[in-house]
């Protein structure tokens, strides 16, 4: 028989539920993913390299990325430097990384007094470190621009310091890391496969919205799936067709694995980006590939475009 005291702890159960609910819903109108860079390394289309903002209640919050051309497209944007609360960058190939230094000598322009962290990928023999990369580029002992090494030396006197941590890649640790985590976000990373170079894919919560990006991948260690779990957005590389072969094809996943991988993780909208020469032509070939494993929305979205989750 129902009491006074058991009808109480159902209504108090069922209030719990409601707000655990209300918490895990995406409050898609607070964020807002704008493409920086759609393009890959090529100097042949107007698309600028690779680079990801992510807004929040119409801030500009995280960078991912910072490809050449990206840092034009962030000026466009409208965004403000000083909002940033973090950068991410996948790996340290060029067209991932090579528009850093000019955002660091821009943000000697801005309004910025907070300190920037920055996260990468571990280095090896063919590619640097975060920490690396950032000392190799600003220090004044080693660096290519030392005259910006007050924005890394502590002792030195700037509005802000850069911050760079390094995230260990590996062929052998395949489990998602928390990596970052502020009031409003929380960014996840796993090691991917891109060849020989160290790369990372990123899983970023906000709002209770969840923006994810593959980053360059071959797709070899299978750590998508379970890292893009449920994404509302899944920014997938598409740098190469079915067809390819050779080196392309250890560096990039070929649609029917992006396709797999969507499938797989039950992503709600898939934006497919780092458009090449090789597959930039081919995109109702590849979304009939795509198609075989996933049936949500794929977009080929432009440099500038933006996206609820
Ligand atoms: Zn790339």
């Amino acid at each position: 028989m129902l009491t006074k005291f058991h009808i109480l702890f159902l209504a108090l159960g069922l209030l719990l539920l409601q707000s655990i609910a209300v918490a895990q819903s995406c409050q898609s109108q607070r964020v807002k993913l704008q493409m920086l860079g759609t393009g890959g390394p090529e100097l042949l289309n107007e698309r600028a390299s690779t680079g990801y903002l992510i807004w929040l209640d119409d801030k500009a919050s995280i960078i991912i990325d910072a490809g050449p051309g990206s840092l034009q497209r962030f000026k466009q944007s409208g965004a403000k430097y000083a909002d940033i609360r973090a950068i991410f960058f996948t790996h340290f190939h060029v067209d991932h990384s090579a528009d850093l230094a000019g955002y660091v000598k821009g943000g000697f322009f801005s309004e910025r007094n907070l300190n920037l962290p920055l996260y990468g990928p571990s280095g090896d023999t063919f590619i640097l470190s975060a920490d690396d990369f950032v000392k190799k580029l600003f220090s004044a002992a080693e660096g290519v621009y030392p005259y910006l090494d007050p924005t890394i030396n502590p002792q030195a006197n700037s509005a802000y310091k850069l911050l760079p941590h390094t995230i260990q890649w590996s062929y052998q640790e395949l489990d998602p890391i928390q990596v970052y985590a502020d009031k409003e976000f929380k960014v996840t990373s796993v090691s991917v496969h891109h060849g020989p170079f160290p790369a990372l894919a990123y899983r970023v919560e906000v709002a209770g919205c969840v923006i994810s990006f593959s980053g360059d991948m071959s797709g070899r260690l299978n750590t998508l799936p379970d890292l893009t779990k449920g994404s509302d957005l899944l920014v997938a590389h598409n740098a190469i067709a079915e067809d390819a072969t050779g080196v392309p094809q250890l560096l990039h996943m070929k649609p029917t694995i992006i396709g797999k991988i969507a499938g797989e993780a039950k992503v709600k909208k898939l934006l497919l980006t780092h458009m090449m020469e090789r597959s930039i032509n081919r995109q109702d070939e590849t979304v009939n590939l795509i198609r075989k494993s996933y049936q949500g929305p794929i977009l080929f979205p432009r440099d500038l475009e933006s996206f609820h989750p």
